[in-house]
């Protein structure tokens, strides 16, 4: 026994022990490592592993906590042999590509990529290639059109993998560290995101243990860290145990980095279709700030550092963060990969939900944001829409199609301004439903920007959209695609693209403050035959707002001059595709969640918004049943709760 192995914590003893109590004699003479939030046992005798398929199942069980079993190092077949192997063990059914397979020595983990990555579980196929190699398989989605953002994080991770694996031990220790302190309160401190929308960040303490819930940036403020950036100087990074990121947007994710410029070296918790969503997000806007000449204060570099701490989990899945904090993700509703996060924390005995941003209706992209919880205390919850009713969805699709319809007949261009990830995707659903009901004339839409790549990203995580689009998915179809969908990588022929009539084109930005949508803008701009159609919110400054609220001139910059552009096209809004909830639906969550909380905490919201939401539930008959109070934080305010 190492040194390092008696000087192990009490209750670290105890869990090795009680897993050595069940591991089979025969496996050899195991090591239990602590790997992030991860136990791996370490066995040599591989071929004895076939026997056991559900052991990790089983220890899992015993010690509540997520089992990995490896083979040692010098167990494992060399890369080349393995490699065979695999492929022989291995169904064609899988669609296994023989090319791509990463055998990383650190871990004892192969990263291979497959068609249908679901039959590698679902057959057995992880224990039986561990039993014959000693290779554990870690299956990546194979599509016809790779994801730069999904090669671009495993490359990041690859070239990394020495330290991750350090990483990870490192944090392995840290998270099992004996508790010193038994919880009598918990704290949490409005960083950023209250009173207002933007720069989402919350601190949660506790006597043991600091967690960062999101870390956002006001994008529209991103040359001003005063405005732009959360309360970063109250943070002591070299205590933080975690960061946990709802979603990808960059209010919610977009600062993470920059704990990193400034030497945090502690984990990331995200799903991971948000890992690759926010490293598309990130590096866009590091680009849009790199060209604008303003200043931003991180870069690539940091990006590439936050990716290396990140740790992926999965909806529902329990994990630890700290000694006294368990993370579960739920889905939100709200964008692929989107988390309501549920903090279990000192033995369970106060339990926060964090909702996110998050949608509490079915979108046709994914199912309506999860309500059942194991217990909650407190609520922390955003209120964008605390003050406004959106339109249904149903309605907003009917509208969106009859203007194309109209547009179309018209032999114009309908402009659909978007942004990357979510409405974009959601739109191509709507007009590809449309045009096989019959409803719409099968007419070329040209998609440009961030948006394919994101579509991409969709097409690598299915399992995270609704039961429709993922069977879909499944069954070898692009429910995004099409003959007539037509993705624009060289720019040079926009001109040709407004010629070829009638068309659709959805192209970013959103707000058409910039981006290839404005470029196609300013081609149709004069043209009473087309149509620019906002699906999204428009926020004030913007050039999308001035022309939703009627400006019927607009200054633009056209080869470094200002030039006036006449706007002649018809312009529509549709409020309905939001992926917030509106106010009837914020209340609604707030009588559906199970079990009840006894607090709610808004956030993400306008001050009117969130007043507007306030009111409503502290007068709700039925709500002030069970919530004793409704707190509407401003910045810097802290809340404590206390333990009993
Ligand atoms: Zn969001």
């Amino acid at each position: 026994m190492s040194l390092g192995r008696v000087l192990l914590d009490k209750g670290k003893m105890a869990i090795i022990k009680s897993i050595l109590e069940d591991v089979p004699p025969e496996l050899g003479y195991p090591s239990v490592e602590f790997e992030g939030p991860y136990i791996v046992i370490y066995v040599s005798n591989r071929e004895a592993l076939a026997k056991y398929p559900q052991l990790a199942q089983h220890l899992a069980k015993k010690v509540h906590k997520k089992i990995i079993i490896r083979v040692q190092k010098e167990h494992r077949l060399p890369p080349s042999e393995a490699r065979e192997k695999i492929m022989q063990i291995v169904s064609r059914e899988v669609g296994l590509d023989p090319i791509q397979m990463y055998f990383d020595d650190h871990t004892g983990e192969v990263w291979v990529k497959a068609e249908k990555p679901g039959l590698l579980i679902s057959r057995g196929y992880l224990v039986i290639v561990l039993a014959e190699t000693g290779w554990r398989l870690v299956p990546v989605r194979k599509i016809p059109t790779e994801s730069k953002a999904v090669n671009d994080v495993i490359n990041v991770l690859k070239t990394h993998s020495e330290y991750r694996a350090e990483f990870m031990r490192f944090l392995g220790e840290r998270i099992h560290r004996d508790v010193i302190f038994k919880n009598n309160y918990v704290r949490i401190t409005a960083l950023g995101g209250f009173r207002e929308v933007g720069r989402s960040a919350i601190l949660v303490e506790t006597r043991e243990s600091k967690v960062l819930l999101d870390f956002g940036i006001n994008v529209g403020a991103a040359d001003s860290p005063g405005k732009g950036y959360p309360f970063i100087d109250l943070l002591k990074i070299d205590e933080l145990d975690g960061v946990i990121v709802t979603h990808a947007h960059l209010d919610h994710v977009g600062l993470v980095p920059l704990l990193y410029k400034y030497g945090y070296r502690g984990p990331v918790y995200v799903t991971r279709p948000t890992r690759e969503l926010a490293t598309v997000m990130i590096q866009d806007l590091i680009d849009v700030m790199k060209k604008s000449g303003k200043y931003f204060p991180y870069g690539e570099k940091d990006l590439a550092t936050m990716l290396v701490h990140t740790i992926t989990v999965d909806y529902e899945e329990v994990t630890d963060v700290a000694p006294d904090i368990k993370l579960t993700m739920y889905n939100a509703g709200h964008l692929l990969g989107s988390a309501i996060v549920h903090l279990h924390i000192g033995m369970g005995l106060y339990n926060i939900v964090y909702t996110g941003d998050f949608k509490f209706a079915d979108t046709r992209l994914l199912n309506r944001a999860h309500t059942e919880f194991p217990r909650v205390e407190a609520l922390i919850m955003e209120s964008t829409y605390g003050a406004t009713l959106q339109e249904s969805r149903t309605q907003a699709e009917e509208k969106l199609i009859e203007i194309v319809k109209r547009t179309v007949e018209r032999k114009g261009v309908v402009l659909i301004p978007v942004f990357a990830a979510g409405r974009g995707q959601e739109i191509l659903l709507v007009l590809n439903s449309a045009i096989e009901a019959g409803l719409l004339p099968k007419v070329p839409i040209y998609v440009e920007g961030l948006v394919n790549e994101v579509t991409l990203i969709h097409l690598h995580y299915p399992e995270y959209l609704n039961k429709k689009i993922r069977d879909a998915i499944f069954s070898g179809q692009n429910p995004f695609g099409g003959d007539h969908v037509i993705v624009v990588d060289r720019p040079a022929n926009r001109a040709d693209i407004v010629e070829d009539r009638p068309s659709i084109i959805i192209a970013t930005n959103g707000m058409l403050n910039g981006g290839p949508i404005l470029e196609y803008f300013k081609l149709v701009a004069n043209d009473p035959n087309s149509a620019l159609v906002f699906v999204g919110y428009q926020a004030e400054g913007t050039l999308g707002r001035a022309i939703k609220d009627g400006a019927k001139e607009v200054p633009i910059v056209v080869e470094n001059k200002v030039e006036t552009i006449k706007v002649q096209l018809e312009v529509h809004s549709i409020d309905g595709f939001s992926g917030h909830s509106d106010q009837r639906e914020l209340v609604n969550y707030v009588r559906a969640i199970n079990p009840k909380p006894r607090r709610v905490v808004l956030a993400h919201g306008e001050p009117n918004a969130t007043d507007a939401l306030a009111s409503i539930l502290r007068r709700s008959r039925d709500v002030r049943q069970y919530v004793e109070e409704v707190h509407a934080p401003s910045l810097l305010d802290s809340l404590c709760f206390i333990i009993s």
